[in-house]
């Protein structure tokens, strides 16, 4: 689950972390006047907050005044106008895509007077299973970018332990800190190291981590995505999900128990598993098209999941054919074979579907397809379902 920056600030304030104070409004904005007295300035910040970085390189669908989603105010005035012009637009960046993402949250905070910026981040590093730290000193906007042309200026550390986050001190120098800096930098990433297994946060991304004039550092932006499979351990953290920021259809499947992630492709799948789905997905991209989707149905899926699963596979543009590969455990291929045809049906589908079922009822569920007259192709072999489906994609 992803966090707003004024959210993950929050937190992060928590553990006693150095963040500028800061106002966010929504359906307050007759409290901006109240709010804003509250913070030092002016000047302020005002900042867009959406699920995506890029935000003070970005622009607006309908243009503010082409400076981003990042602007200093410098009268309060100036902080209603740009709250108002940012509000309900379309903010578009790097990580957006074209039609960008719909405002609706903003948050004012104190400016602060940058001297230096650096990029941290705190992430698993899934090779070593290990909590890595990432830090540069070429920070700001463009990380992406000494990603790849300068990657020996992102230094990485590894923690085993998490009852001491120690940096080498070879650090100082790298990342060009004074001593007092650098002191100053031991604490922030021993607070920020123990709010990551305290949150059971998967990410935490400060961006820019800035060393203001007075030579003090701050964190300026915030991102934290927290790991689902955790937050069961945090329910008063499930207010801060905001669903208009997540795709639809994930949200939809994820409502019904089942586990759905867009992709760019077009042949829509529908599978049983997680491990089945991935091969499936494998095997789809071996003949040369991409999938449209993973969907785990799930161990229990049953005929209304199944109807389910398939309106939201289907609903997808991009979707030019649908392979349904199913192995019988506990559920029953004819009850799929059933939901299916209940699906295409309910919505006069018409665009090509191959079926595969495997394991138990497997016999019955094929009778159901080959019976249906919907023109479903049934197909046993995984290899020559995947062909098939593919084919029809390119007709
Ligand atoms: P992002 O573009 O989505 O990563 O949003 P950020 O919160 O990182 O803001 C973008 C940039 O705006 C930062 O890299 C800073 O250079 C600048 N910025 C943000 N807050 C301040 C501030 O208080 N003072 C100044 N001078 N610049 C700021
Ligand atoms: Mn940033």
């Amino acid at each position: 689950m992803n966090l707003h920056e004024y959210q993950a600030k929050e937190l992060l304030r928590k553990f006693d972390l150095p963040i500028p104070s800061g106002k966010f409004f929504q359906n307050n904005l007759k409290d901006i006047d109240l709010g804003v007295d509250f913070l030092k300035g002016p000047p302020w910040v005002v900042k867009s907050q959406i699920h995506a970085g890029g935000r003070g390189a970005g622009y607006f669908a309908s243009s503010v005044n082409n400076k981003g989603g990042v602007q200093i105010a410098y009268t309060k005035d100036e902080v209603k106008y740009l709250t108002n012009a940012m509000l309900n637009n379309n903010l578009i960046t790097k990580q957006t895509g074209e039609k960008g993402k719909k405002v609706s949250r903003i948050y004012v905070e104190e400016i602060c007077d940058i001297h230096r910026e650096y990029y941290l981040s705190f992430l698993i590093d899934r090779k070593t299973s290990q909590l890595m730290l990432m830090i540069s000193a070429s920070g700001g906007i463009d990380i992406e970018s000494v990603a790849e042309k300068n990657p020996e200026k992102i230094h990485k550390i590894f923690f085993s332990d998490f009852d001491s986050f120690d940096i080498p001190n070879e650090l100082e120098k790298l990342l060009n800190f004074n001593q007092n800096q650098f002191c100053q930098f031991k604490i922030i990433i021993e607070k920020l190291g123990r709010a990551f297994i305290s949150l059971d946060a998967s990410t935490i991304e400060i961006n820019p981590l800035v060393i203001n004039k007075s030579g003090n550092l701050l964190l300026l932006d915030a991102k934290i995505a927290l790991d689902d499979n955790a937050l069961f351990r945090h329910p008063e953290y499930l207010q801060l999900r905001d669903t208009s920021e997540e795709n639809e259809m994930e949200l939809e499947a994820s409502k019904n128990d089942m586990n759905y992630i867009k992709l760019d492709g077009e042949i829509g799948c529908m599978v049983n598993g997680a491990g089945l789905a991935m091969a499936t997905m494998d095997i789809v991209k071996q003949f040369g098209k991409e999938p449209a989707n993973f969907l785990d149905l799930g161990g229990t899926a049953n005929k209304e999941r199944t109807t389910k699963g398939f309106k939201i596979i289907q609903s997808d543009p991009n979707v030019k054919s649908v392979l349904i590969n199913i192995f019988g455990g506990i559920i029953h291929c004819d009850m799929i074979a059933n939901g299916i045809i209940d699906a295409i049906k309910e919505l006069n589908y018409k665009l090509p579907v191959v079926v595969r079922f495997q394991g138990t009822n497997a016999s019955e569920g094929k009778n159901i397809i080959n019976k249906s007259s919907l023109g479903l192709v049934s197909i046993d072999d995984l290899t020559e379902a995947a062909k098939k489906v593919v084919d029809l994609a390119s007709k």
